[in-house]
């Protein structure tokens, strides 16, 4: 008899590449002669979407299952991707959500112990929220995948993500682990997309999968045409990242043998002081073009109105990604992992619009 390996796909930050991932990564593995079922548990339903189910109209979806519905198999529907079928989203699940009387965590867990054994992999694609829903999908999973934007602002929340999945693993299912944080979106003409990518590696090391997915246009086209990657370019580097990475999973070793999230985490909660973070070593950049300023005795409201390039001039480049209207800069000379002063500027039509300044801390 099958056991499948239910694997959760979250990050509360929204705009990380779940649910691309959660798409990609099915298709994937189904691809390579796996039985697949993909559930979409957020009630944007763009899993569902993307992959050319219709959402309106639909009878049954992933809902009956927190209904407790008897027959889940009726909620489940074939897709045009090999070896996949889907439990489709619904917006209704944003009821759920914010129903005070749902305290069921249980809920999607045994639902899904009624299904037929006929698949080697689950794959939830969870909603942005450590709400109701995502809780009851992580006591119904044996691991979770953590994609992480390769940005700057990569570590923003991962450690109340963390702390979430340790309390999960204390009161509801000792079981669960991470299978690994996957990095999205990489740009490596970006040289903070490395630099965010060497600072993870260094302190969440065998915890970050050896693929990474690389900013590929492809990959955000699909959902569009209501297809995976594959069915869109199969030739891509979007299609071989997504290839790769379900190679990895399924190589994986069994859970046990790997160093278990409890102790990892342990240490990686810890180390709050490490000195090194996100900084520019000297090699990389032109002291000339970036100084730390001191977050006391700067107006930084005299920023406003300047143009991006009176910020690179003052400020430099490094971590700016050229695309956003959202620039930020650390503003203390003190570099720790977990406490930070950043300064956020906002753009509009290429000036500062709006300055904020934020303490950054994890705990
Ligand atoms: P989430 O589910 O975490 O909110 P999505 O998977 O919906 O994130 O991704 C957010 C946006 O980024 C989408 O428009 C998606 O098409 C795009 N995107 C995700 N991954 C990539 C990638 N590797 N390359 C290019 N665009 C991507
Ligand atoms: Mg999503």
């Amino acid at each position: 008899m099958l056991q499948p390996k239910i694997i959760a796909i979250a990050n509360q930050k929204g705009g990380v590449g779940k649910t691309t991932t959660a798409i990609n990564l099915s298709c994937a593995l189904g691809i390579l002669d796996q039985k697949v079922l993909l559930i979409d548990a957020d009630p944007q339903a763009n899993a569902t979407s993307g992959l050319g189910v219709l959402t309106t109209n639909l009878k049954h979806s992933i809902v009956n299952l927190f209904q407790g519905d008897e027959d889940i198999n009726q909620s489940i529907l074939e897709t045009y991707s090999p070896n996949l079928k889907i439990i489709p989203g619904s917006i209704k699940l944003a009821e759920l959500e914010i129903n005070v009387q749902n305290t069921n965590v249980n809920r999607l867990k045994e639902a899904l112990c009624k299904l037929k054994s006929e698949y080697d992999y689950i794959i939830i694609d969870c909603s942005p929220s450590l709400g109701y829903l995502t809780l009851n999908s992580f006591v119904a999973s044996d691991s979770i995948i953590i994609p992480v934007q390769c940005e700057f602002f990569a570590l923003d929340g991962l450690s109340k993500l963390l702390s979430t999945i340790q309390s999960v693993r204390k009161s509801f299912n000792s079981n669960l682990d991470i299978e690994g944080i996957l990095m999205t979106m990489h740009d490596e003409r970006l040289r903070h997309n490395n630099h965010v990518i060497n600072e993870l590696k260094k302190h969440f090391n065998d915890l970050i999968f050896k693929t990474i997915i690389k900013r590929n246009v492809s990959l955000s086209e699909a959902p569009s045409f209501g297809t995976s990657v594959f069915d869109y370019k199969a030739t891509c580097e979007g299609s071989i990242n997504y290839l790769n990475l379900s190679r990895e999973i399924m190589k994986n070793q069994p859970l046990d043998k790997r160093n278990t999230l409890g102790k990892e985490l342990h240490q990686i909660l810890k180390d709050t002081n490490e000195n090194v973070a996100f900084a520019p070593t000297n090699k990389e950049r032109n002291l000339d073009d970036y100084k730390p300023f001191s977050f006391k005795d700067k107006n930084f409201s005299k920023l406003s109105g300047s143009t991006k390039n009176e910020i690179i001039a003052q400020f430099g480049l490094v971590y700016n990604d050229l695309h956003s209207d959202m620039w930020m800069y650390r503003v203390s000379d003190k570099i720790s992992l977990f406490k930070k002063n950043y300064l956020y500027l906002y753009f509009e039509k290429n000036k500062v619009k709006h300055i904020r300044l934020k303490r950054f801390k994890y705990s």
